[in-house]
C-alpha cells in the first residue's frame, strides 16, 4: 500500500476512480489533455513546499536558488519556444495572467473590446460577473450570421466608436483560426493595445501551424494545460517596454508566492513543446479534428462555421431535437465526455443551450488517429440519434472501452506509480 492510499484512502480512491474515468473514457473536452508523466512528476516534486515570492535573483525568502534555476529554465524555454521578447511564468491560471495584463494598462471604467460569452468568448473578456466586467467598460464584438466567422466589420467600427483602450482577442470557442494581423491593424489605427489570450490554440501556435501573435500583440496570455499540454497554469509574453508592469502586475499585484511545482511542470512541458514530436503531435490534433467534423457533417449533424481550422468544434445538436444538456448527458451515459456550449445567435438559454463543444487534444495524445475518429463520430451521432435507447448506449459504452485500452494514457505507459 502507498502512503497517500495508507493514510487517507478516500481521497486516493477517489483518484483512483478519476484516473479510471480518463483511462476508461474519450476525453473531449476542448480544453483538457493528459500531462507527460514528467510534468506530472515536476508537478507533485518537493518544490511544492518553498516560498517564493519575487523573481529569480530578486526573492523575498532565503533557500531560492534551485527555484531560480527551475523559473528561469521555464523563462527562457517560454521566450525560445514563442520568440517572445519576455515572459512571466508565474500566474497560477489563464484568468490570473488576464487580470494582471487589464491591471498593467486599464484602470477602473475604462473601455475594452472582448469577443462576446455567448459567440465564444471567455469570463474573462468582460462577462458581467467576472472581474473583468465588474471592473471594466467591456463592449462585445462577435461573429457573422452568415459564416460564423468573427465580424471584423463590426470589430473595426465598434473600435472606431468607442475608442477602447484595450481589444482582447482570442476564444474559448472558436473553430477558425484566427487572423491576429486584422486584430493589430485595428489596435493600431484606433491606439488602442492588443491582448491576445491564445489559451485555447498555444500549442498550434507553439507548432507553428496557426499564426503566432507575439509580436503583433503587446501582450499573449495563455493558460498551459490546454493544446499546450502541460500543468495547470497561466503564462503571460510582452515585449521588452510592458515587462516591468507585467511583473509587478502578477506579483505583488495580483498574487503571492508562485506554485514552484507548477512552474517546474510548465518547464518540463516548453521543453516537450519545442520537439519535432510535439509538432507532430499537433499536427494530428487538427488532422483529426478535420476527420472527425467531416464525419459528423456527413451524418447529418451540422458544425457551426460549417468546420474547423483547430482542435475544436461545436455541433448544433438541435438538428436531432435535443439540448445540449441532453446531449452532453447521453454522451457522458456512453463514455464521452463533452460540455454543452452556447453556439453564436442561440435561442436557447446558458444552462441548456444548442450546442456541444468537441475536441481532439486528449485523444490525440493517447495515439487516436482518424480511423478512431470516424468510429467516434459514428458513435457520438448513433447516440445523439438514439438519446433514449439506453441498451444501445450501454453497447457504445463497452466498445469505447475495449478501444480504449488499446491507447494508454501517457501516465500508464511510464509507470503505474501515480496513476494505478
Ligand atoms: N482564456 C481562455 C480563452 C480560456 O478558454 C480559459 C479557460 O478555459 C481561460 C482564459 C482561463 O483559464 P483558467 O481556467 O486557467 O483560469
Amino acid at each position: 500500500m502507498n502512503p497517500l492510499q495508507q493514510q487517507d484512502p478516500q481521497v486516493w480512491d477517489a483518484i483512483q476512480d478519476e484516473a479510471s474515468r480518463q483511462r476508461d473514457g474519450l476525453e473531449m473536452i476542448a480544453s483538457e489533455n493528459y500531462t507527460s508523466y514528467a510534468v506530472m512528476q515536476a508537478a507533485g516534486s518537493v518544490l511544492t513546499n518553498k516560498y517564493a515570492e519575487g523573481y529569480p535573483g530578486r526573492r523575498y525568502y532565503g533557500g531560492c536558488e534551485h527555484v531560480d534555476v527551475v523559473e528561469t529554465l521555464a523563462i527562457e524555454r517560454a521566450k525560445q519556444l514563442f520568440g517572445a521578447e519576455c515572459a512571466n511564468v508565474q500566474p497560477h491560471s489563464g484568468s490570473q495572467a488576464n487580470a494582471a495584463v487589464y491591471l498593467s494598462c486599464l484602470k477602473p471604467g475604462d473601455k475594452v473590446l472582448g469577443l462576446d460569452l455567448a459567440q465564444g468568448g471567455h469570463l474573462t473578456h468582460g462577462m458581467k460577473l467576472n472581474i473583468s466586467g465588474q471592473l471594466y467598460d467591456f463592449h462585445s464584438y462577435g461573429v457573422t450570421r452568415d459564416t460564423n466567422r468573427l465580424d471584423f466589420d463590426q470589430i473595426a467600427s465598434l473600435a472606431r466608436e468607442q475608442k477602447p483602450k484595450l481589444i482582447v482577442a482570442g476564444a474559448s470557442a472558436y473553430p477558425r483560426e484566427i487572423p491576429h494581423d486584422k486584430f493589430a491593424e485595428i489596435a493600431e489605427e484606433v491606439g488602442a493595445r492588443l491582448m491576445v489570450d491564445m489559451a485555447h490554440y498555444a500549442g498550434l501556435v507553439a507548432a507553428k501551424i496557426h499564426n503566432s501573435p507575439v509580436g503583433l500583440a503587446d501582450y499573449v496570455t495563455t493558460t498551459t494545460h490546454k493544446t499546450l499540454r502541460g500543468p495547470r497554469g497561466g503564462l503571460i509574453l510582452c515585449k521588452e517596454e510592458h515587462q516591468k508592469l507585467i511583473n509587478r502586475n502578477v506579483f505583488p499585484g495580483t498574487q503571492g508566492g508562485p506554485l514552484m511545482h507548477v512552474i517546474a511542470g510548465k518547464a518540463v512541458c516548453f521543453g516537450e513543446a519545442l520537439t519535432e514530436e510535439y509538432r507532430t503531435y499537433a499536427q494530428a490534433v487538427v488532422d483529426n479534428a478535420k476527420v472527425l467534423a467531416e464525419t459528423l457533417v456527413a451524418a447529418g449533424l451540422p458544425l457551426v462555421s460549417g468546420g474547423t481550422d483547430n482542435h475544436l468544434m461545436l455541433v448544433d445538436v438541435t438538428a436531432v431535437g435535443l439540448g445540449g444538456k441532453v446531449a452532453e448527458s447521453v454522451l457522458d451515459s456512453c463514455g464521452i465526455t463533452v460540455n454543452m456550449n452556447m453556439i453564436p445567435f442561440d435561442q436557447r438559454k446558458p444552462m441548456d443551450p444548442s450546442g456541444i463543444r468537441i475536441g481532439t487534444p486528449a485523444l490525440t495524445t493517447r495515439g487516436m488517429g482518424e480511423t478512431e475518429m470516424r468510429r467516434i463520430g459514428a458513435w457520438i451521432h448513433s447516440a445523439l440519434a438514439n438519446h433514449e435507447d439506453t441498451a444501445l448506449h450501454e453497447k457504445i459504452r463497452g466498445e469505447i472501452r475495449e478501444m480504449c485500452a488499446s491507447f494508454p494514457v501517457p501516465a500508464d505507459q511510464e509507470s503505474s506509480a501515480v496513476i494505478a
